[in-house]
């Protein structure tokens, strides 16, 4: 298997190639065919599957495919525990998003830092990588709106429910459209994820790592 049978296209191809990846990890060769028709996904993955790039891989390419073919564009949001996760995760769509003729726009939010060039960074942002109280307080000062989201992944799910971010969790599967791609990627599966997985997720694809 390769990442050109998983349905990359060539400049994505060649990027991974760059980074040393020589073959798909087991997740990537479930997650990115699925992720590529529009399925909805439920991973069960630790840090080190490879599971980073297994969704911002073929979000990438839907991004490619997009605007070559000139249709409006895929808003994306991932949803992480932690500042540094979401710093990690918007440099790995940076680093591939590179690759494509045609620039896309990704940011990451997180707390802890002046909300203001957040407010700025955030504007025209069609991927976005955030915590969720932040995300929150730019929603609410209006400086970014979730009507339009196409993809929401939420990463690292059961880390966001130990650290306390159920409300704040379901407050944003509030304001996200329901006709919607949603990716889950979690390290374990108890009943909290079941839940999550029942009420959010459409005939998902399961992968368990
Ligand atoms: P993650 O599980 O997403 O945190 O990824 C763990 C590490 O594996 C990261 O350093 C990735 O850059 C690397 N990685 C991901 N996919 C591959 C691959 N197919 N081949 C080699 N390295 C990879």
């Amino acid at each position: 298997m390769s990442f050109s049978t998983l349905g990359l296209s060539k400049p994505l191809v060649e990027a991974v190639a760059e980074q040393h990846y020589t073959k798909p990890y087991p997740i990537q060769e479930d997650a990115i065919p699925a992720i590529l028709q529009a399925k909805d996904v439920l991973g069960i993955a630790r840090t080190g599957s490879g599971k980073t790039a297994s969704f911002v891989l073929p979000i990438l390419e839907l991004f490619h495919r997009a605007k070559t073919v000139k249709i409006k564009r895929v808003n994306v949001l991932v949803l992480v525990p932690t500042r540094e996760l979401a710093i990690q995760v918007a440099d790995v769509f940076q680093t591939f998003g590179k690759a494509l003729p045609n620039p896309v726009k990704t940011v990451a939010i997180y707390g802890g830092v002046a909300v203001n060039p957040q407010m700025i960074a955030v504007h025209g942002a069609e991927i976005v990588v955030a915590t969720p109280g932040r995300l929150l307080d730019l929603v609410s000062s209006n400086a970014l709106r979730l009507s339009d989201v196409e993809i929401l992944v939420l990463d690292e799910a059961d880390k966001m429910l130990e650290l306390g971010f159920a409300d704040e969790m379901n407050r944003v599967f509030d304001l996200v459209p329901a006709k919607r791609q949603t990716i889950l990627f979690s390290a374990t599966l108890g009943d909290a994820i079941a839940d999550i997985n029942q009420s959010l997720l459409r005939n998902p694809v399961t992968i368990q790592i």
